[in-house]
């Protein structure tokens, strides 16, 4: 099954922008790059399919690159509030349907969120608490926060469930998670089905309450 290819511009291409652009064209997507600085534009030309110089204030310039035939767009302007908010504002009024904006701060982030950004991220933020989960626990490899009560885990399976099935551990109804994949020695099992067995070191992609996700852990040791 071939990967669906997406169409993607980034504006603003610093740290977090520029990491953003350079993995989705790895990963082969279309994406444009846009930012004001033409130094910043020569240099994400090997890292995306268009790099363009521009003030993604400016609607007109908006409109002349055809940001309406983007599929997601990503506002990564940190310092300058004001830019980042006007370039939200115009790309919404553009009907653009996935606009993901970085906050700066929480007064920020206020704002993108009244004027309809479909996604505010707070890279540092974010970061600091997938950091702080992972290191708080020996077998947590990996967070996702979905909202504040839900989240994914990436966990390592120890010998206290080592060779049982879903069923046998009833994760579903004892804890009321569902474990979205096993991540075996010899290979990937996405939607194990309730006799799957899961061995010790396997890497178990964990969905639910953040409540039920700790019990779950506590049952490892
Ligand atoms: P990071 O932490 O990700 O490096 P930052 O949060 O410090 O970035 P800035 O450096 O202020 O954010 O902005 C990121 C990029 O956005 C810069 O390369 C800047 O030139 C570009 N940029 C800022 N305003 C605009 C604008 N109105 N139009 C296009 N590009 C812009």
């Amino acid at each position: 099954m071939s990967k669906q290819i997406k169409q993607f511009a980034v504006i603003g291409l610093g740290r977090f922008g520029g990491s953003v652009c350079r993995e989705l064209h790895s990963l082969g997507h279309e994406v444009l790059a846009i930012d004001m600085h033409l130094v910043r534009v020569e240099e994400f030309v090997q890292y995306s399919t268009h790099a363009i110089q521009g003030n993604s204030t400016d609607e007109m310039f908006l409109k002349s690159i055809g940001i309406r035939n983007f599929d997601h767009v990503i506002v990564a302007i940190g310092e300058n509030i004001q830019d980042s908010v006007l370039t939200t504002l115009s790309l919404k009024e553009f009907g653009i349907s996935a606009v993901w904006v970085k906050a700066q701060n929480v007064y920020h982030q206020k704002v993108l969120e009244k004027i309809g950004a479909d996604r505010v991220i707070h890279p540092e933020v974010e970061m600091g608490i997938r950091i702080a989960q992972s290191m708080s626990s020996d077998l947590l490899l990996d967070y996702i926060n979905l909202s504040d009560e839900y989240s994914i885990i990436e966990i390592r399976a120890t010998l206290p469930i080592h060779n049982r099935s879903l069923l046998d551990l009833n994760v579903r109804v004892k804890f009321g998670i569902t474990i979205l994949a096993i991540n075996g020695k010899y290979n990937m099992n996405v939607s194990p089905s309730p006799s799957d067995i899961i061995f010790e070191g396997d890497i178990l992609i964990a969905m639910g309450l953040n409540n039920d996700l700790k019990r779950f852990e506590d049952k490892m040791f």
